[in-house]
């Protein structure tokens, strides 16, 4: 016997499982034990001793090992092991920084991984979807992709997409009827529900059958091949740079190599200073620290509620110049609020805050009662066509489900109506709302098994489909006059910033066509209700503005409601226009391209338009983030440059297709990811310069020594070890640092910019070149032709060369000045500079270490010197500004 074959009572005998219950927490231990977790093979992981391994895998640094081993051989001991033990510490720092990187990566994965509603225990709890076991009773519902395999024992007009599985993209229509068949395809198990496969409407409720690697999924997943991980632009492009560096780094060492041995310096000596040299210049560590920078960057949005899900999104965010952004819920607190009702001419006022079932309906500051006519009835409609439920937790209530819904039953509840009124009504049949037909309609049967039906929706959507209306007390035909009076009432309402809802019914008798269903209606009334903005967005919107990226509403709502909400949130100047559904359909791509720089508020949209919309800034040139939240978001989040769905409301599918997740839906949230996409940039180009200026100048002063005939400023221990404590912990630190004050007043920065733009590269070569110049000096000034005084003279260039880096790094975390922040803002810079500073001086001062440094004890007057010299790049570069 098949899954699909089965009815409901044999399953859930088979499966030890009732739908009223669910599993209890016992059977679900046990079966996870059994069975392991719902996951397709995660694949084998890398050990970390390759990993560890993998350190030294760079071609420079075998050479250096290479020429380590010769030179311990040839009896160079004291070096070899200096030697050595730097090149595994730099191996431990490169590890454990992947090993980070990895974890905080591993972590965003989790952060993002889906959940299923799940029944246990008789409770209906959020689960991650990798805990299901095989006989959880699962809901379902439009945009939820499948979590295991199921077989469907209650289904809400469900429908599916499986193209993952069958390629077959049009949908599929789910029932709960067991099929009497052999062999069935996938594709023909129609009440089935697979893993991987995506709710496009409705909803329904299945018998989990198959979990993991035993679902259809899993057989197909078991013969993929795995994807690789993917790199980020910037990754790429400094992979690139990385490449061209090592060329340049080659040459200028060889160069060094040749004018050394070619002034008359020992051969093997030129070497091992060489390969030293190469191995501290080549910037082989960069793309893993880039790496690094961006994973503690997203970690950092993840603590302001911004969930990356492709890292390359960090990058673009920092361009962004336009943002798209869903008016309800993200702008708005998604707390709706019945503020008034309109029936039989009248207008009523609703009083009492948010969920709070406390209030009472006015009419002209006459409190009315359930006798004022019709009142109770469209009350009673809007209960029943609702899927919303209240919640009392802690004594406060909270809506379950849709806030648009939940809205109607507390303003139920004000008129004293409640569950019991609605009870009697049993649903025949469902139409789900979606943005696109703005409306939902159920078929209902009363206790004397009289048939009619309900529709709620956007009131311009319902008025056309209305052919009567009730009034006070009889039902009689629609008449022009009332259509205006209505139209009236909504544009009225409107203009106050409420989101307008309609409720219309129609008696069903007899034979019904689908296609008419929803017409003829008998109009009821309209309900207004409001959902304020959110606080913080107003500031965040503010913000935008100031760093040049332009703020755009998007909404299902009408365009009163649209405008008023966008005119109090200050997104639409004086000349900006408001475009409706309408108006977008009527133009071409073309001619919104020409305007649409002016459009900043988009009303009675349908998702579908979104794609246009991000289309028509694209081709202006616009980096553009989209919000959305449904099923059909989820091409235009995908065609978008950052594409942005919502924690809370979004479904699946809408997060999947995203780059970032807002977990509190908030607006503010994407202006806080915008601004640490541009920090976390910014602070790439900082350490990139960091340690490219300080490559520059150790190549530059061994360059210049040997050009001049000097012996060798630095010996190979000293540059590896410059190498290691000036460029590990100072650079991680840049990483860390706080945005400059005015990182958001700028303009987006022009996605095609490259690294060394705006300056970089200037800065890097002047810096490098004062910093080698500054050692070569105290170098020179300390040896004086005399070979008696060429340790104590390496020990001032050694001192100086790190002393200017130390010094050097407060100038990166400026593209201006030194003296323009604070140069000890940064508390991670300063600590790592003060511990490079003590273990400079161990070098220096710890007998033991002197030998295998080649270091002598410096005095006071030597340290007045190197300070001296040290200082001058950063002080020089710090008055002229460039
Ligand atoms: P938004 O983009 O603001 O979320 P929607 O597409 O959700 O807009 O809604 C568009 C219109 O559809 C609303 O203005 C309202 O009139 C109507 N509407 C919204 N939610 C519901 C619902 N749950 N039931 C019936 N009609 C709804
Ligand atoms: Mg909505």
């Amino acid at each position: 016997m098949q899954w699909y074959q089965l009815d409901k009572e044999k399953l859930e005998q088979k499966l030890h499982v009732t739908t009223e219950r669910g599993l209890s927490s016992k059977q679900v231990e046990k079966r996870q034990k059994q069975h392991g977790a719902n996951e397709l093979d995660p694949g084998k992981q890398t050990a970390k001793w390759l990993i560890f391994i993998k350190q030294f895998q760079d071609f420079m640094v075998l050479v250096l090992l290479a020429a380590t081993l010769i030179a311990g051989l040839l009896g160079e001991y004291i070096d070899a092991i200096a030697i050595m033990v730097i090149v595994f510490v730099n191996g431990f720092i490169g590890f454990f920084q992947e090993q980070k990187a990895e974890k905080s990566l591993a972590k965003l994965k989790e952060l993002s991984a889906p959940f299923a509603y799940v029944l246990r225990d008789k409770n209906w709890e959020r689960k991650p979807s990798r805990d299901i076991v095989v006989g959880d009773v699962i809901k379902v519902s439009s945009g939820d992709r499948i979590p295991a395999d199921m077989r469907i024992v209650d289904s809400n007009s469900m429908e599916t997409e499986e193209s993952t599985l069958t390629g077959e993209s049009l949908p599929v229509a789910k029932h709960t009827n067991s099929l009497n068949k052999q062999d069935l395809g996938p594709q023909d198990q129609s009440n089935m529900a697979f893993m991987g496969t995506l709710v496009t409407r409705g909803s329904g409720t299945g018998i989990v059958v198959g979990t993991g690697m035993n679902t259809v999924m899993g057989q197909i997943a078991s013969l993929m091949v795995k994807t690789k991980k993917t790199i980020t632009p910037l990754e790429h492009k400094l992979a690139e740079l990385g490449k061209i560096l090592i060329i340049v780094a080659l040459i200028l060492t060889a160069l060094v190599v040749v004018v050394g041995v070619y002034q008359g310096h020992p051969v093997y000596n030129m070497f091992l200073a060489g390969v030293s040299l190469a191995v501290a210049a080549i910037p082989e560590g960069l793309p893993a620290i880039v790496t690094v920078a961006l994973s503690l960057g997203v970690q950092r949005m993840i603590r302001k509620n911004a969930i990356v899900r492709k890292l390359s999104a960090v990058e673009t965010l920092g361009s962004a110049s336009v943002i798209c952004s869903d008016k309800t819920g993200t702008m708005t607190e998604n707390q709706m609020t019945v503020k008034e009702v309109y029936l039989n001419d009248t207008r009523l006022d609703v009083t009492g805050d948010g969920y709070d079932l406390l209030g009472d309906f006015y009419s002209n500051n006459n409190r009315v009662d359930n006798q004022f006519p019709n009142l109770k009835s469209m009350l009673l409609y809007g209960m029943i066509c609702n899927h919303a439920s209240i919640l009392v937790k802690k004594g406060k209530n909270f809506i379950n489900g849709d806030p648009t819904d939940g809205a109607l039953l507390v303003a139920a509840r004000k008129l004293g109506l409640n569950q019991s009124d609605s009870e009697p009504y049993r649903i025949i049949k469902e139409i789900p709302f979606d943005s696109t037909r703005k409306r939902m309609s159920m078929i209902v049967e009363d206790e004397n098994k009289r048939q009619f039906l309900i529709t709620k929706g956007a009131p311009d959507v319902l008025l056309p489909r209305s052919a009567f209306i009730m009034s006070t007390n009889e039902k009689r035909l629609m008449k022009t006059a009332d259509k205006e009076k209505i139209n009236n009432e909504i544009n009225k309402m409107g203009d106050k910033a409420l989101r307008t809802i309609a409720i219309a019914i129609k008696p069903i008798t007899g034979k019904q066509n689908d296609g008419l269903l929803e017409d003829d209606l008998t109009f009821v009334g309209l309900y207004g209700m409001i959902d304020p903005p959110r606080k913080e967005v107003r500031a965040a919107i503010e913000d935008c503005k100031e760093a040049g990226i332009k703020t755009v509403m998007i909404t299902g709502d009408h365009e009163k409601t649209a405008r008023a909400i966008a005119t109090d949130l200050n997104i639409l100047p004086e000349d900006g226009l408001v475009m409706d559904g309408y108006q977008l359909n009527q133009m071409s791509s073309n001619e919104l391209k020409e305007i649409i720089d002016r459009v900043y508020v988009f009303a009675r949209v349908t998702p579908e338009h979104k794609l246009k919309i991000v289309d028509a800034f694209q081709q202006n040139g616009h980096i553009v983030a989209m919000t959305g939240d449904g099923v059909n978001d989820a091409p235009a989040i995908k065609a978008s440059n950052i594409g942005i769905s919502m924690g809370r409301s979004g479904t699946d599918v809408a997060k999947e297709a995203s780059s970032l997740i807002l977990m509190d839906d908030n607006f503010a949230t994407i202006k806080a990811a915008i601004n640490e996409g541009r920090n976390i940039y910014e602070n790439i180009r900082k350490f990139i310069r960091y340690l490219l200026a300080s490559n520059v100048g150790e190549i530059l002063v061994m360059l210049f020594a040997v050009l001049l005939g000097l012996p060798l400023p630095l010996v190979p221990v000293q540059i590896l070890w410059v190498n290691l404590v000036t460029d590990g912990l100072p650079a991680m630190a840049l990483g860390l640092d706080q945005p400059e004050a005015d990182v958001m007043n700028r303009k987006p920065r022009p996605p095609k910019e490259g690294i060394f733009a705006r300056g970089l590269g200037f800065k890097i070569v002047s810096r490098g070149l004062l910093i080698g110049l500054v050692t070569l000096i105290g170098f020179m000034m300390t040896y004086q032709g005399n070979p008696e005084n060429l340790v104590y003279a390496q020990t001032i260039a050694f001192t100086t060369l790190v002393m200017a880096q130390l010094i050097h790094v407060f100038d990166c975390r400026s593209e201006r000045s030194v003296f323009s922040r604070n140069p000890f803002g940064n508390k991670y810079l300063v600590l790592a500079v003060l511990s490079s500073i003590a273990m400079l001086l161990c070098v220096i001062y710890f007998a033991p270490l002197q030998p295998i440094f080649h270091t002598v004890f410096l005095g006071i007057r030597d340290w007045i010197f190197i300070l001296a010299l040290s200082a001058i790049p950063t002080v020089f570069f710090g008055f002229t500004k460039r």
